[in-house]
């Protein structure tokens, strides 16, 4: 961008759908806001941003992400402060984790300003599709594609940036029961793991079927060459409390950089609570529950913050955990954290980032 004042071309919508939505009962996903952000990224260089009403985008059957799945997107979300401010946790975060999936799939990276800039613009101009009720919230998906009409396999030249938003009730996560994945693997060292690349979900919904078939509703991925470490579950981080420690595999290749999983190691560092970022084996988990000493288990992300687990099971044997009522830490962690984001908890770290 060459100047700092930045020129975002919005076009307001006539036709607001805002009356059609029946905030006491949001059906996630299914609806969207006015708006979207759309920029394009030709000539080597990012092209003026634009706000449009939402709506469809014609593509080419060429489409160069549709063939070789150069696609990577995000997933944050604007809260409603209980003074009725309209706030973003932790975008930059977002902006910064997107460039090193951009860096990864060969797609360009996108300048900090028209990223937050576009954003905020887009969630001010629907501040009003941002849920009022505590716990509620606007889901926001930026995401990018290669829009090369070209079937041949090499990076695109084009690509699309786009910004839309969906309202969200809050999650109730019903405990839920895993699997240990032994046979299939959602990434390996070396691969795309760390990126939000779309191919990662595309690859991993048939493991997760498979497992939902024998009634689980997820797996916890374990490592790729011996399905003998612990990665990540589902699309969620994973983390353990075990002896009053809360410990969660460490960051690599195959694992994403969750900014939940980010936020609730940061807040039990706060709370003075022992972390450890680092190898878990499955046989820790299996000895730790034999042993009586596996006292939490969640997974974190940005669609439930805390999803806590019911059991897991590991080689024909289901491991039972406490009941999620009495789980001190993750009940506490996933309090404090919707406090912060609606503004009735201090907001130490700077998370909270107000649109206007
Ligand atoms: C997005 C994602 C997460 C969670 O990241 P958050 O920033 O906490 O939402 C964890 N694992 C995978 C595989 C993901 O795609």
């Amino acid at each position: 961008m060459q100047s700092d004042i930045m020129t975002i071309h919005t076009q307001v919508t006539t036709a607001s759908r805002l009356a059609d939505l029946d905030m006491e009962n949001i059906q996630f996903g299914k609806i969207f806001a006015d708006h979207m952000v759309s920029i394009d990224y030709a000539n080597g260089e990012w092209q003026t941003p634009q706000i449009l009403p939402y709506g469809p985008i014609e593509l080419s059957p060429a489409t160069a992400a549709l063939h070789y799945g150069q696609a990577l997107f995000e997933g944050m979300k604007a809260y409603k402060t209980v003074d009725g401010q309209v706030v973003l946790f932790r975008p930059q975060a977002n902006w910064a984790r997107m460039n090193e999936s951009a860096k990864r799939l060969c797609m360009p990276e996108i300048p900090e300003e028209l990223f937050m800039e576009s954003l905020k613009q887009l969630i001010a101009l629907d501040a009003n599709w941002v849920p009022g009720k505590v716990g509620n919230s606007l889901y926001i998906r930026p995401f990018m594609f290669a829009s090369d009409a070209l079937v041949g396999v090499r990076p695109s030249e084009t690509y699309k940036f786009m910004i839309f938003c969906s309202p969200a009730s809050q999650y109730y996560a019903e405990p839920v029961r895993v699997k240990i994945e032994e046979k299939y693997t959602r990434s390996v060292e070396g691969g795309a793991g760390y990126a939000k690349a779309a191919g990662n979900y595309g690859a991993s919904l048939y493991p997760t079927k498979l497992a939902q078939e024998k009634g689980f509703h997820q797996v916890i991925w374990t490592d790729g060459k011996e399905h003998n470490f612990i990665e990540e579950s589902g699309t969620m981080n994973v983390m353990f409390v075990i002896d009053g420690k809360l410990i969660t595999p460490a960051l690599s290749s195959s694992i994403l950089a969750g900014i939940t999983r980010d936020s609730v190691l940061q807040l039990a560092r706060d709370w003075g609570m022992p972390v450890e970022e680092r190898r878990i084996s499955v046989q820790e988990i299996v000895d730790a529950h034999a042993a009586g000493t596996l006292e939490d288990a969640f997974g974190t992300g940005t669609a439930a913050t805390i999803a806590p687990i019911k059991s897991i099971m590991y080689k024909e044997h289901e491991m039972e955990l406490p009941a999620v009522a009495n789980r001190t830490f993750s009940n506490k962690v996933a309090a404090e954290l919707d406090k912060i984001r609606h503004g009735q908890a201090e907001d130490v770290h700077g998370w909270m980032v107000p649109v206007q």
